[in-house]
């Protein structure tokens, strides 16, 4: 049986009605930029998630920078954020000449919050928390600290649709929630999408001017602005994704709910929720040291899947510049170096799960990276 790592075909396929009449609705409408349909998703995810404002905008990546930019923060700097994560979290920081400050991941792949106090220098200004993989990370702490220092509070909910800590969403807890609605995220549109969740009207009012080349008003500007528009028909779209949410959600839920209790494999590690949290499985991350030898071992099986993220972004060329002292991101390297996303999507069939789960637990390391790794140990 061949299982690609995603197949955003099925989620399609779900609800294949609802979304060709609802793009057919907004092609014969004859209005595709800042329309209605914008201004209804807006209002729906906002109550969503229950932020007061949201703001739709062109992409996750936008959202993130605009966010640092509205908040004032830039040159001369400092932003923490976990090491561990989509380059896109560090861009949205250094793109406004700010410097992002890595912080080491804890055992749930989130911000480590017993960390952030010893990173906090006088030219810190904000936290940027990504609720990595879709598991929200513990806001209770970071609220309080930023509290305590002052400290703006961006969250990246790019993974995270619907995700809880204590009961409250992702996206509210902070100044200002970062969505993506690239196609793959659990709430996807079909092209680029993304949004803001904020509590201030001033706040929302500023995104809106900021997206539409910095004007309230046709002709005149007010800030050096953008051009960072939900379409029309993405927002369309999403709307429709959006009314079944929690049902999406609770397939992916389910279909973990299964990969948590029926992997069993010692060279398997498991992914595991943190007291609080809630969990809308983005990725169903688990680590191995044996890594190749399992890719290679699934490949033969025609298993696909991904690593979410080989380089992290203090590796990464673009990031050379920094000069990171990788002493202090030892286990960041570690989580590249191990970590393996199983397929996981809307409308994988029992079957395909079935498959997925026989073939990990019949995994067994070859006896070369045994020895190898036993070599590694030693030096
Ligand atoms: C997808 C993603 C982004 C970027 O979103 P785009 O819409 O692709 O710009 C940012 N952060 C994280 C954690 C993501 O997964």
């Amino acid at each position: 049986m061949k299982i690609m790592p995603n197949r955003m075909d099925r989620g399609f396929q779900m609800y294949q009605q609802e979304f060709e009449s609802k793009a057919i609705e907004v092609l014969r409408s004859g209005w595709y930029i800042l329309g209605k349909e914008v201004k209804q998703f807006e209002k729906e995810f906002a109550a969503y998630t229950g932020g007061k404002y949201c703001v739709g905008l062109a992409s996750g990546l936008d959202a993130l920078w605009l966010a640092f930019r509205i908040l004032g923060i830039g040159e001369g700097d400092e932003v923490l954020v976990q090491g561990n994560t989509y380059i896109a979290s560090v861009m949205g920081i250094t793109i406004n000449g700010a410097t992002p400050v890595f912080v080491e991941p804890d055992e749930y792949y989130n911000i480590d919050v017993s960390r952030l106090e010893e990173k906090i220098t006088s030219k810190t200004k904000a936290i940027l928390v990504v609720h990595l993989y879709g598991q929200a990370a513990n806001m209770t702490e970071v609220i309080r600290i930023a509290e305590k220092y002052h400290l703006k509070v961006v969250e990246d909910c790019a993974q995270s649709h619907g995700a809880c800590f204590e009961g409250k969403m992702t996206g509210t807890f902070g100044d200002v929630g970062c969505f993506s609605f690239y196609p793959s995220k659990n709430l996807g549109a079909f092209g680029d999408g993304g949004a803001v969740i904020v509590n201030k009207e001033e706040l929302a009012q500023k995104f809106r001017v900021y997206r539409n080349y910095g004007s309230e008003k046709r002709y005149y500007n007010m800030v050096v602005g953008t051009n960072s528009r939900l379409d029309e028909i993405q927002a369309g779209l999403l709307r429709v994704r959006l009314s079944h949410l929690e049902e999406l959600n609770q397939e992916r839920s389910q279909i973990c709910k299964r990969y948590l209790a029926e992997i069993q494999n010692p060279d398997i590690k498991l992914p595991q929720v943190q007291k609080g949290a809630t969990h809308v499985w983005h990725q169903f991350v688990v680590r191995t040291v044996n890594r190749e030898d399992f890719i290679y071992y699934l490949e033969q099986k025609e298993i696909g899947t991904i690593i979410h993220y080989p380089i992290p972004p203090h590796l990464s060329e673009a990031y050379a510049y920094l000069h990171t002292d990788r002493s202090q991101l030892v286990i960041t390297e570690q989580y590249a170096n191990e970590v393996l996303s199983l397929p996981l999507y809307n409308g994988m069939t029992k079957e395909e799960q079935d498959y997925v789960i026989d073939a990990v637990n019949y995994f067994r390391p070859s006896k070369q990276s045994n020895e190898k790794k036993k070599l590694e140990e030693q030096i």
